[in-house]
């Protein structure tokens, strides 16, 4: 016998129709590739994103077409975000950092048959438009006061205000259709290989929307101002712009202006009360604010995840700026959020050492995700066992293929093998120590290289350290230590690696030091420790 309750799809569309009729008020404030800042409201949001699913309707878009961007996030990023997905084409954003090269493959792969772009990208689209097979459109993300002459050189180049202004706002209604079906593609950053789309439906957003809002995850209401750093074109900035419809919340996007000076000033006047990205960018924001002695008067929480957050950034976070940090960890293959570390009530009476504890860990599973610790033979390693293992997840919002197939059958027995070596306690509080491909073997033994870096981190004179495996004749691999100093300051090896005494097993003190100019960082925003291992695959680590 089946339930007798109204049976509606989940769609992406529904949660513009909710933001509209509920919260027509709220504002959406954008800095602008243009320079200024722009404000409009999610009646605006819901009225030009109707007009321009209109006028994709009107270049022949089709539902599951591919639609691209290569976009900060801003306003008109976020119409596409609803207009794309809503009459059932893929929304695919494209991450401007990569190199031209691999953007012109991943749109033929994708087969992308409109790339939308802002101004800031448009070098890039002159060097890969000629490039690509598919794409039959290019829209440049601007008026066509602000058109730059030099765009002439794109083929069948578009104006984004002219496709709206083109189009009435009167009848148009969302269609309806099979919540499973695609609704955006993001492809993962991928150290070796090509990239692999991951290729998100309806259904699993509005679930991983739901759960992404909740309390004990990122805390979204309506009284939020929230202002993502992180990419719309990384995992769909977490699921943020979802969610701020869905909750009604105040929207502030950044545009390009991603150094630590513009995003205070945005905090302080749009009143923020929440942000999210990696550690990366709050490290160049701290930097601004401890050098000019701002605090922030709005800002109380930030989520950081993407890679580990350091314990000496959720300390300084706190204890200099009274913000707390909600570490969260996740994956593109998640959609992506899969756990975030929010406290139970046992916690609450405890001391602050002890609860930086417990907010140094990725955190527990949100409902939607489950993750267990196998080991070496795929065993199931019991939550409280002080033991890592490979950590696997299922959930309706986590992936089952990829995009086209590629990489074959991932899951093993339904489940999806994240790549990270983890720990759960017996709470279900997760530790991440390592990616599989980082750990150091040192002897047969595991080090992990996470616990490694964030003790440099703790270092007054460490901007950034990484820990890689380096060969030696004896133990196979033994930790090497690379770090960037803060500007002005002084740190010798001798100092770093004396700066590891009491606080890890005498075995996993890194065997050498080097200090280098810069770490590489990927396109987004993390440490490519494949290229630093490349180069120093031949380090001769001291033998004494
Ligand atoms: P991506 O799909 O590019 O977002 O990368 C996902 C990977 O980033 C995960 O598999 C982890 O290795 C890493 N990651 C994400 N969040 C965290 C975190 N809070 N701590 C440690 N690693 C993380």
């Amino acid at each position: 016998m089946f339930g007798l309750m109204q049976s509606q799809p989940l769609l992406i569309s529904s949660l513009l129709v909710h933001a509209e009729r509920h919260h027509p008020e709220q504002e959406i404030v954008s800095r602008r590739v243009e320079g200024d800042i722009h404000r409009c409201t999610y009646r605006d949001l819901a009225s030009r994103s109707r007009r321009m699913a209109r006028a994709l309707q009107a270049l022949n878009i089709k539902p599951s077409d591919r639609v691209a961007t290569l976009a900060w996030n801003g306003y008109r990023h976020m119409e596409l975000y609803f207009a794309v997905s809503g009459i059932g084409s893929v929304l695919h954003t494209v991450n401007p950092r990569l190199h031209p090269d691999q953007v012109v493959w991943i749109a033929d792969h994708a087969e992308d048959q409109v790339l939308f772009f802002d101004l800031t990208f448009l070098p890039l689209i002159a060097a890969v438009a000629p490039r690509t097979k598919t794409v039959k459109h290019w829209v440049a993300m601007t008026d066509r006061a602000h058109l730059p002459e030099s765009a002439a050189s794109i083929p069948n180049l578009l104006v984004y205000e002219d496709l709206i202004a083109g189009q009435p706002d009167d009848t148009f209604e969302w269609p309806t259709f099979d919540e499973q079906s695609a609704s955006s593609l993001c492809y993962t950053s991928g150290t070796t290989g090509n990239p692999k789309g991951v290729l998100y439906s309806h259904r699993s957003t509005l679930l991983h929307t739901m759960a992404a809002a909740l309390p004990d995850a990122l805390n979204c209401s309506a009284r939020d101002v929230i202002l993502p750093v992180v990419p719309m074109f990384h995992v769909n900035a977490w699921g943020l712009p979802y969610v701020a419809c869905m909750t009604g919340a105040k929207m502030v996007f950044p545009g390009g202006a991603l150094d630590g000076k513009s995003l205070y000033e945005l905090f302080e006047s749009e009143k923020v009360t929440l942000s999210a990205g990696v550690p990366t960018v709050w490290q160049a924001l701290l930097g601004h604010t401890a050098a000019n002695n701002l605090k922030f008067s709005t800002m109380r929480r930030t989520v950081i995840g993407g890679s580990a957050c350091p314990p000496a950034m959720i300390r300084t976070f706190k204890e200099q700026y009274d913000v707390d940090v909600i570490h969260a960890w996740g994956m593109t293959e998640m959609s992506p959020l899969g756990t975030a570390s929010t406290f139970k009530t046992r916690h609450l009476g405890m001391t602050q050492e002890e609860r930086y504890e417990v907010m140094n860990r990725q955190g527990r599973a949100i409902f939607g995700v489950d993750m267990k610790v196998v080991d070496e033979d795929g065993r199931e390693i019991p939550f409280g066992t002080d033991k890592s293992g490979d950590l696997l997840v299922r959930g309706p919002w986590i992936l089952r293929q990829y995009f086209k197939g590629e990489g074959g059958d991932v899951l093993r027995d339904g489940w999806f093998p994240t790549g990270d070596v983890a720990k759960i306690d017996a709470e279900g509080y997760m530790l991440i120590t390592d990616r599989t491909k980082d750990v150091i073997k040192s002897g047969g033994e595991w080090i992990g290289s996470i616990d490694l870096e964030n003790i440099a981190m703790a270092h007054p004179a460490v901007a950034m350290a990484a820990c890689i495996a380096a060969k030696h004749p004896k133990w196979d691999e033994r930790p090497l230590l690379v770090v960037v100093k803060k500007p002005g300051a002084e740190v010798t090896r001798e100092e770093l690696i004396a700066f590891y005494d009491g606080k890890i097993a005498k075995w996993w003190t890194p065997d050498d030091v080097v200090f280098v100019e810069a770490i590489p960082l990927g396109a987004t925003g993390k440490m490519q420790k494949n290229k630093l291992r490349e180069q120093f695959k031949d380090y001769q680590l001291p033998t004494a």
